[in-house]
């Protein structure tokens, strides 16, 4: 079983149009679909916005469908000059890039309990995402990506989360899905088209650049599902 999770509904909804025998389950308040892609069978939801959703998705999805792997798919922005709109990142790793105890000594980002930094991904499942957007005519990354309860849209929020985690695009639930998932003892792969530039441009560049980014995004996990 292939767990996948967007936040939005234009992030989930070519997916869930090319899927087949669909069946629905709500879990608070979140639909599930489950039915099968290129004969595979796919669980997939809409979290909806930000770290809590995104947690309670994952969690919901883990126990009730026991997926072998969770890929986290849809939009982010940019804290790269070399990835632009409509490109691809892919984590190798995922931070919160707001969770701070730096006050008590702490890196910033360190998950207390289980005292790491960067959530790693799981290495085969970016090996096969990075492969199945090599088809796509755009710019693909591998690297760090950031999450945290705030659309990032300054030069100043753009670069600390840059230079403090080295991250590559910053979005809002990533890591919270990523963080359930090791916490769970489940694979996770994390695959975002970027939809702006997260600096004092990027509200106007994310209304326009959304709808692309989402179906690019749609296009490598179409690929990843079909050859996982
Ligand atoms: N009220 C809006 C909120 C969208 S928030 C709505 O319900 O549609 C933006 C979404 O896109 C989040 O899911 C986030 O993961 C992603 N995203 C894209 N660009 C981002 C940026 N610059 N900073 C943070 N998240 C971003």
């Amino acid at each position: 079983m292939i767990g996948i999770i967007g936040a939005m509904q234009i992030e989930i909804e070519h997916i869930k149009s090319v899927m087949e025998y669909v069946k629905t389950k709500e879990i608070s308040g979140i639909i599930f679909y489950t039915g099968k892609i290129y004969g595979k069978d796919i669980t997939l939801a809409k979290c909806g916005i930000g770290k809590v959703f995104a947690a309670v998705c994952a969690e919901a999805m883990i126990l009730n469908f026991k997926p072998d792997v969770i890929v986290n798919i849809g939009v982010a922005g940019t804290l790269t000059d070399s990835l632009n709109t409509a490109d691809i990142a892919i984590a190798k790793s995922v931070v919160h890039h707001d969770l701070d105890t730096s006050p008590l000594g702490d890196p910033f980002g360190l998950i207390s309990g289980i005292n790491i930094v960067n959530i790693e991904c799981d290495k085969n499942v970016v090996r096969l995402l990075e492969k199945c957007a090599k088809p796509l005519d755009v710019k693909c990354e591998c690297g760090v990506i950031a999450s945290g309860d705030q659309f990032v849209c300054t030069s100043e929020k753009k670069s600390y989360i840059r230079k403090t985690f080295n991250a590559i695009a910053c979005e809002m639930e990533g890591a919270s899905i990523g963080h359930v998932c090791f916490i769970n003892g489940v694979k996770f792969g994390v695959l975002r088209a970027i939809s702006d530039g997260a600096d004092e441009k990027s509200h106007m560049d994310y209304q326009e650049f959304v709808p692309i980014a989402a179906k690019n995004s749609f296009k490598v996990i179409k690929n990843f599902i079909e050859e996982y």
